[in-house]
């Protein structure tokens, strides 16, 4: 006789919330032609967290008129580049012949792929004006049957980006990458990414979904929260990792707070693969590095001319 399977229902009280696993704190570090950016990753304790090659938080800064910098012409092999610019305006031209401007709210989604060269520069306007700069830069590793793809391009302008939140009206979410509230992202990954911004007002909690199997972690872009199943508090300029031990992940902001709490959600599937990286090249093997270096040396990943 056949056994009957019979599967579990799934209601909404079975969601576990996941723990936290631990606090990082941001590194401050200069990056490209020289500006400042808070990195709570890679640095020497700590140099991924599987998908996720690094995270950068450029500013909040003010700038003066002349004062913004960028990152001039260079290479990249074997990831994704995400950019999301919160306030200022940067330009981006690469080797594939994309250029685009990103202003507040717009997200880039560069596919490295198997190599282009690029330049991330302040926009002339904002370079004669200056003003407040606030951005992040992540960077989405391939997995090695992947690394050598087509590079693509995807720019999202800000009203192109879904937003929901809740009934209370307390959550708002900005979907960059996944779902969340009901609301699906238009970008497209290349392994299952979830990229959310909330802003939580005091009061409010936010409780996402997020897939056991993925790597899951906050970064506080302002103000401070409660994080996971135990409320733990992480602040401006932290990066929360939660555990792998349940199915959804809670963020939120105490009821006494002044002000709202503003985080980003980041993860994705881990790929398990060795990572060798140098640089602006992420490969599996120091041969591929070696490889990658060549290939930008003799032109092979394409300049910029237009
Ligand atoms: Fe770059």
């Amino acid at each position: 006789m056949e056994a009957t399977r019979v599967l579990p229902e799934e209601k909404e009280g079975d969601k576990r919330a996941r723990t936290v696993a631990g606090l990082v704190n941001s590194i401050e570090t200069l990056e490209g032609a020289g500006f400042l950016v808070r990195r709570p990753f890679p640095k020497a304790s700590f140099s991924e967290f599987d998908p996720f090659l690094l995270l950068d938080e450029m500013g909040p800064m003010t700038l003066a008129p002349g004062g913004a910098k960028g990152a001039p012409d260079h290479p990249h092999r074997g990831f994704e580049t995400v950019t999301y610019v919160l306030s200022g305006e940067m330009e981006h031209k690469d080797s594939q012949g994309h250029s685009g401007k990103l202003s507040a709210g717009d997200v880039q989604w560069m596919t490295a792929g198997a190599g282009v060269v690029h330049s991330e520069m302040p926009s002339a306007e904002f370079q004669r004006t200056g003003g407040m700069l606030h951005g992040f830069q992540l960077w989405v590793n391939l997995p090695r049957q992947s690394k050598m793809m087509q590079p693509r391009y995807q720019e999202i302008p800000a009203a192109s980006i879904p937003t929901s939140r809740t009934e209370d009206g307390l959550v708002t979410v900005r979907v960059i990458a996944g779902e969340s509230l009901g609301a699906r992202a238009v970008v497209e990954t290349v392994t299952p990414i979830i990229y959310l911004h909330f802003t939580i007002q005091p009061g409010g909690r936010a409780t996402q979904t997020v897939p056991p199997e993925y790597n899951a972690f906050a970064y506080v872009v302002d103000g401070a929260g409660l994080f996971g199943a135990d409320d733990e508090r992480g602040a401006d300029g932290q990066m929360v990792m939660f555990a792998s031990d349940g199915d959804e992940v809670t963020i939120a902001n105490p009821a006494d707070a002044g002000a709202a709490l503003e985080a980003l959600l980041i993860a994705g599937v881990p790929l398990n693969e060795p990572v060798a990286r140098y640089g602006p090249f992420v490969m599996n093997t120091e041969e591929e590095i070696y490889q990658a270096v060549e290939d930008f040396r003799s032109g092979r990943m394409g300049a910029i001319n237009f």
